[in-house]
């Protein structure tokens, strides 16, 4: 009977829950924000998902060292709260957290950018104490690691953050295809990196 009902309340849950996992993350983050720590089983019904859903939500959250977790629970990290400053470290502008940048350090602080441009500035003037670049990949939303992705440059799509554009991509094939549609030239990590420079010192030369 039980797996009867298990069974039941997944299927309403699959039909009545369309949010993608970034969504989810996103609320999560917006609950912690606000609550500073919640137990599992608090976020389990909140966003109506099972535990091990929120488990799996949660785990990129701590990779970026977001959230730590507790027992049967998480509370926001430090370098989570930002409740003091949703704006850029680099330019301080609002965050958008589609097209937002995470810089992990090696003392384990988080710095965030608006941007790729921003995160990738901000990489050049502080290179020896990051430990991981993080961004977001620009059609999945997916969390992906910015020194192995691939970089739209020069673009014509304006995104109305920083000028110039990189938009990350997880794929090279998907870079390629975006570059189709809407023009720009697919570019390394170091590369973009060269790129914002140049675009930011170019009149000083
Ligand atoms: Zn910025
Ligand atoms: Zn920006």
């Amino acid at each position: 009977m039980m797996c009867l009902d298990l069974l039941k309340s997944n299927i309403t849950y699959e039909r009545r829950i369309t949010i993608l996992p970034i969504e989810r993350q996103n609320r999560i983050k917006e609950l912690l924000q606000k609550n500073k720590s919640m137990k599992i089983t608090e976020l389990s019904s909140k966003l109506s998902v099972s535990e091990m859903t929120i488990h799996r939500d949660l785990k990129p959250l701590v990779d970026e060292g977001f959230v730590i977790k507790t027992f049967g629970g998480v509370t926001l990290s430090n370098k989570g709260d930002y409740s003091t400053g949703n704006h850029c470290i680099y330019c301080h502008q609002n965050i958008n957290d589609k097209l937002s940048f995470r810089l992990v350090l090696n003392n384990n602080n988080i710095e965030i950018t608006c941007c790729s441009h921003c995160g990738l500035l901000r990489f050049l003037q502080i290179k020896k104490e990051v430990n991981q670049v993080i961004c977001q990949d620009f059609l999945r939303l997916t969390t992906i690691n910015a020194k192995t992705a691939f970089f739209v440059i020069d673009t014509t799509l304006d995104l109305g953050c920083c000028q110039p554009q990189v938009l990350p991509f997880e794929y090279k094939e998907h870079a390629q295809k975006f570059v189709k549609g809407f023009s720009g030239i697919v570019s390394t990590f170091d590369e973009a990196v060269k790129f914002v420079y140049d675009g930011m010192h170019s009149s000083n030369e």
